[in-house]
């Protein structure tokens, strides 16, 4: 790993790709207006952005169509787009030391995290896809002897996806890869926090051979390009990663349009349950903090609410503080930090609110509860105790370094509180009682569920939730079925 003073000479030669990219080029968005790029570590400006409007939108939609009617990408065979996508996969890890800075730089993550988790990531879910979309088979269904039903899958067409600030190149290739595969083509709309690294794959796209106008990246606001691109009569299906109140307005465009499809990723308020029995508390308690406290909190599955036994409570807690105690917070360009600023401003001042809140509804503030430092909008890791499950700060999204503890007494008490949230994105519970494990396990309303960890996953196994977290998911082969429409050839054969 580079040393601060190389990420930071890197950091000062980057050349940023600002443009929008459509039809294979990059271009200045029509109104030729531009937003800043905020490095949320110094508040300074990195970049000025194109700020895609209608226009912008209309005109990549159109490329968008031609490439798709051409055929160039949709009618290729499945192994050639498998290739290309893998080489895809290839430059962006290749390239990983630039991607990782500007993730960086634009988002706030700590460059280890960056390097270590969000680009290697990011490349190998592409890759999957790449590797995958030439093993599917297509069906033939069982019929009377006089027909043969061909059942086959069909790329949607264009297709848009959304994506928010919080892992900005991984949420876009949780859509790139199983998009891209099923032969649509797409417009990307990264976050308008953290567009750098979406603008700087598209050249790498061309670079891999993705024909002009079967990939597109247009930054932008969401009032604006986002709208624009849930309400646009020629897109066939959005995916959608962010927050519930967002993911809402996506559906009324939708009805308000053409009906197109919408698949929804949205936000949670995740349970994380820790049994008296947990096998090991110490390990517990760790993963308990990191569940938390990892990308600042910024994570739509963050383990926000620990539930933890009565019996344990008062030890289990002072674990976790000690391990949130020794969490390096500060300048994202070292190596050695663990955790680094809110996205923006307003975030933070969001963050802050909450804590404010849970102060004033009578949680008891253990740790943190203030911001870190004059410059950039750090937030200290901060633990509230005795948190009753109705209070806003264990309702309520806070995306931010902010824990919230729950004590419970039996089994059923905690699958009551757990699931008493209008989220139902993910959960987890320790216990070392498998019978318990199953019972409480099955009774939690959750997308996914982890048992004696914390935020495992491959690219094999479906993520996405229930109730108000959305619907739709991403990763393994499911995430195909947003992209794919099924069609019926019946024929008829005389015999
Ligand atoms: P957000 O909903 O504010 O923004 C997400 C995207 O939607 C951005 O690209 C934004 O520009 C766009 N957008 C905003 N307003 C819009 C509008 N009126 N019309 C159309 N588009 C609009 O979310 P965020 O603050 O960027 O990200 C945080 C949220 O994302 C959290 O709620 C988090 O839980 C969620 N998230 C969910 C997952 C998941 O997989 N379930 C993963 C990561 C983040």
């Amino acid at each position: 790993m580079k040393a601060r003073s190389d990420w930071e000479q890197m950091a000062n030669s980057l050349s940023l790709r600002t443009q929008a990219f459509v039809d294979g080029q990059y271009v200045c968005a029509a109104s030729e207006q531009t937003f800043h790029s905020i490095n949320p570590a110094t508040g300074k400006v990195l970049a000025d952005i194109a700020s895609c409007t209608d226009v912008d939108v209309d005109r990549a939609v159109k490329a968008a169509r031609v490439a798709f009617e051409k055929g160039v990408w949709s009618r290729m065979s499945a192994s050639e787009r498998g290739r290309r996508l893998i080489k895809f996969a290839d430059l962006i890890e290749a390239n990983s030391e630039e991607l990782a800075l500007l993730e960086t730089l634009d988002a706030g993550k700590p460059i280890s995290d960056s390097l270590s988790v969000d680009i290697p990531l990011s490349a190998s879910a592409i890759r999957w896809y790449g590797q995958a979309i030439d093993k599917i088979y297509d069906e033939i269904a069982p019929t009377n002897r006089n027909a043969i039903a061909m059942i086959r899958r069909e790329p949607v067409g264009v297709v848009s996806a959304v994506v928010p600030w919080n892992f900005p190149l991984l949420m876009a290739a949780w859509k790139i890869g199983p998009v891209l595969a099923a032969g649509n083509s797409m417009i990307l709309k990264p976050a308008e926090q953290s567009p750098l690294t979406a603008l700087r794959i598209a050249e790498l796209a061309a670079e891999a051979d993705i024909p002009p106008g079967v990939f597109n990246v247009l930054p932008g606001f969401g009032e604006t390009a986002g709208q624009a691109l849930g309400r646009h009569p020629d897109v066939d299906a959005v995916t959608f990663t962010g927050s519930t109140e967002v993911g809402k307005l996506f559906l009324k465009y939708a009805a308000e349009s053409n009906m197109k499809r919408v698949s929804l990723e949205c936000g949670g308020k995740s349970p994380n349950i820790v049994f008296s029995d947990a096998p090991d508390l110490q390990q517990a308690a760790t993963t308990a903090a990191w569940g938390i406290f990892y990308n600042q909190g910024e994570v739509c599955n963050a383990g926000s609410r620990l539930l933890v036994q009565r019996e344990i409570k008062e030890e289990f807690v002072n674990k976790v503080l000690d391990v949130a105690r020794s969490i390096k917070v500060g300048d994202t360009l070292d190596p050695s930090t663990q955790m680094g600023p809110i996205v923006d401003e307003r975030q933070m001042s969001r963050v802050l609110g909450f804590i404010e809140q849970g102060k004033s509804e009578g949680a008891k503030l253990r740790m943190g509860g203030v911001k870190k430092g004059d410059v950039g909008y750090f937030v200290e890791p901060t633990v509230f105790d005795e948190v009753d499950n109705s209070m806003a700060i264990a309702q309520e999204e806070i995306f931010g370094p902010v824990l919230s503890v729950i004590e419970f007494g039996s089994a059923d008490e905690a699958v009551k509180i757990a699931n008493d949230t209008p989220y139902g994105l993910a959960a987890a519970l320790w216990s070392s009682d498998i019978n318990r494990v199953h019972q409480v396990a099955d009774a939690l309303r959750a997308g996914v569920v982890w048992v004696n960890c914390f935020d495992k996953g491959e690219m094999s196994t479906p993520f996405g939730g229930v109730k108000q977290s959305g619907f739709g998911r991403d990763k393994s082969l499911h995430a195909l079925d947003k992209y794919t429409d099924l069609k019926t050839t019946w024929i008829h054969v005389d015999r």
